[in-house]
């Protein structure tokens, strides 16, 4: 019997879940409970049965995990015979405290609840999904993993602001960065793909989903990377600035009589392409571009100069670059971005090739030359997987 494992990553009104075979990378099966604590609940299990929907008030996650632990034993796969070794939690923010995966016991859990100031939409909402989950799945170990583990290893002058160092200190200002189970899979992958040892390698990895980040990988170790303290900074997202002025927040203030909540929302939820653009998928960009719209067409050349600006910086950090990966939704999909981000970098032995970038990608490859020193890859991200991967090198 293989071992696999349950992946939960709970959110405020939402239950994600998936059962991984660690080992194969298979998904045996998956799915998602939304609108908890609303009038009409939703649920979709996806399994070798097929696709299952249910639209039944879910009072809140006990009720929505429940339902689905129901689903297993009724469409399959049963998880009685599915070999669960682990149940394994996305954690959003760990801290300074987590640099790997950790046993979800009181101890931890008072660690992530004490976290909760740093990232309160989803510390409280991913302690929810554990507690439910030790209650209702008590056999079996429950372990959490930590989106900023990856980064937990960044040197102290990439993870420090210049801030006054009492600031800073009493309230835990610091890069701790995000998307890391996605950078530290990706990393790995790609060192795998070129058939090459981590500890060789210099490495970029562009996570470009609706959130985006980038960060640089020396010889296995996160260096450096482009969120801060929260999601908000780096690069251009689908919604979020990216990099801004932090004055730009006081004249709001200031100057246009904006609130703090209302400044809040603009940054993270009305800005980026669609603040840009009017929208914030990166297909209805190019629609919009191709049909001559400037708008649009100048919210392409902010996200891709930012994109820019980074590969050149980390590459710097880094003292030069072996490999750069392109992953997510934008990155596995957008050959037009990929090609816009590199395009003229030969300098930094970068040379993509025009047919392999060509097309969505669906598995890891090689979009550079043969002849080009810095190998250029795709690799679709797994965050599911590396979940249940960091869970069971815990057992
Ligand atoms: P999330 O951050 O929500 O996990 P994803 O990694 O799924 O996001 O990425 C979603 C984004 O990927 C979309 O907003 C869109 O901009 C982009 N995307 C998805 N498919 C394509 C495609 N075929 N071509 C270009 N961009 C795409």
């Amino acid at each position: 019997m293989t071992a696999t494992v349950l992946v939960i990553n709970s959110g405020s009104s939402s239950i994600k879940y998936q059962l991984v075979d660690p080992e194969g990378g298979e998904a045996l099966a998956s799915g998602l409970v939304e609108r908890i604590g609303e009038e009409r609940g939703r649920l979709r299990h996806t399994s070798a049965a097929g696709v299952v929907e249910h639209m039944d008030p879910i009072p809140d996650h006990g009720a929505g995990l429940r339902m689905i632990l129901d689903l297993f034993a009724t469409v399959g796969p049963r998880l009685d015979e599915a070999g669960v070794v682990a149940v394994g939690h996305r954690v959003v923010q760990g801290g300074a405290y987590f640099g790997g995966p950790a046993v979800a016991d009181d101890r931890v859990i008072e660690v992530i609840e004490r976290l909760s100031p740093l990232a309160p939409l989803h510390n409280p909402a991913n302690l929810r999904g554990i507690l439910v989950a030790r209650e209702l799945l008590p056999g079996v170990p429950h372990i959490a993993v930590f989106d900023t583990a990856f980064f937990r290893s960044l040197p102290e002058r990439a993870a420090t602001y210049a801030l006054d160092r009492e600031v800073a200190r009493k309230y835990r200002v610091r890069r701790y960065g995000a998307h890391g189970t996605s950078h530290q899979y990706v990393a790995r992958m790609a060192a795998q793909l070129l058939g090459r040892p981590m500890a060789e390698l210099r490495q970029v990895v562009l996570h470009l989903g609706n959130g985006a980040s980038a960060s640089a990988v020396d010889r296995g170790r996160a260096v450096d990377t482009s969120m801060g303290m929260t999601p908000l900074e780096g690069l251009v997202m689908g919604t979020r600035t990216g990099d801004i002025d932090p004055a730009v927040m006081f004249h709001l203030h200031r100057i246009g009589g904006m609130s703090v909540d209302e400044i809040d929302d603009l940054v993270n939820r009305r800005s980026g392409l669609k603040g840009l653009a009017g929208v914030n998928d990166l297909r209805e960009i190019h629609t919009l571009v191709a049909a001559g719209d400037r708008d649009a067409r100048l919210a392409l050349d902010v996200y891709v100069h930012r994109l820019r600006k980074y590969i050149g910086a980390y590459a710097a950090i880094l003292g030069g670059l072996d490999v750069l990966t392109f992953t997510a939704g934008v990155g596995e999909n957008d050959d037009i971005v990929r090609a816009e981000a590199l395009a003229g970098l030969e300098f930094l032995g970068i040379e993509l090739d025009p047919a392999r970038n060509a097309g969505r990608k669906k598995e890891a490859t090689v979009i550079s030359t043969d002849s080009s020193r810095v190998a250029v890859l795709v690799v679709p991200t797994n965050e599911e997987l590396e979940i249940a991967r960091q869970a069971v090198s815990l057992l």
